[in-house]
């Protein structure tokens, strides 16, 4: 029986990679995203499972979605938290806008997805969450206000989750990718590019499969006693 997935942003980046690396293991993943480009649609149905178009900021269609799943295939394993966004600006220029859309889509779309997949969760006995945070949420970045607070956010909600869900056997987890190649980060100037890299011990910019091979690490069984934790992806930038 193949293992039932859903991962949020897999249209792109980090999430696109999860599926690559999750729909290999043989698992059946299910994709949610605003748009699902090139080969990534068929990718998904060539596992067994859909792509949903929705918001993630949506709450009552993180509800249709996790339930539709549900009614589908019977039961959630795995829910990967990967859809998000960036509006960059110092405070001072930030708009409310600016703050309430990544608040709605890089906090509330995780709570929302956690909220509709707990009671499957609880249901089953068993689950594994793994939410993409960011080094912006454990050190201060200029122009970041609105992403870091969802991301530092969204730690907290990994951890109380970790708390309640512990007892029914689910394990909650986040990652924090530093630096990664990806849309998100195309139009990051070169010199702040570079400034990054060579903060960087290792020397370099993070791929998208850098992050998956830790996400895939943190829903599989070897991961089993690891709950409420944050693993940094982010070749030592905050070492
Ligand atoms: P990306 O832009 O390639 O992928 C993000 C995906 O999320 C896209 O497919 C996009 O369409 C989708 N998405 C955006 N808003 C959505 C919404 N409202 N509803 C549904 N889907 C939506 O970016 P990425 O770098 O792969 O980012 C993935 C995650 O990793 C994000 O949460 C991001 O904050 C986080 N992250 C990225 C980096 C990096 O350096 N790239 C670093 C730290 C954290």
């Amino acid at each position: 029986m193949p293992r039932i997935v859903l991962v949020t942003g897999s249209g792109s980046g980090i999430g696109w990679a999860v599926v690559q690396l999750l729909a290999a293991a043989g698992d059946r993943v299910h994709g949610v995203d605003l748009r699902f480009p090139g080969e990534t649609r068929a990718a998904l149905e060539a596992t067994g499972g859909m792509a949903w178009e929705a918001d993630v900021g949506e709450f009552g269609a993180a509800a249709r979605t996790v339930d539709g799943i549900v009614a589908r295939d019977g039961r959630l394993d795995v829910l990967v938290a990967c859809a998000g966004i960036s509006r960059d600006r110092v405070l001072w220029e930030m708009t409310e806008e600016d703050w309430d859309r990544v608040l709605d889509v890089d906090l509330k779309g995780v709570f929302a997805y956690l909220r509709a997949a707990a009671p499957h969760f609880r249901r089953q006995s068993a689950g594994k969450v793994v939410a993409v945070s960011s080094t912006t949420a454990l050190r201060g970045r200029p122009g970041l206000a609105n992403y870091s607070a969802a991301k530092a956010g969204m730690l907290a909600l990994v951890r109380v989750a970790a708390r309640e869900l512990g007892p029914a056997n689910v394990n909650v987890n986040a990652v924090a990718p530093g630096f990664i190649e990806t849309p998100l980060t195309a139009g990051i100037p070169d010199k702040v590019r570079q400034r990054l890299v060579s903060d960087t011990p290792l020397g370099r910019i993070g791929r998208p499969e850098d992050v998956a091979a830790v996400i895939r690490f943190l829903c599989s069984d070897d991961a089993r006693h690891i709950t409420g934790e944050v693993v940094r992806v982010d070749g030592g930038l905050l070492a």
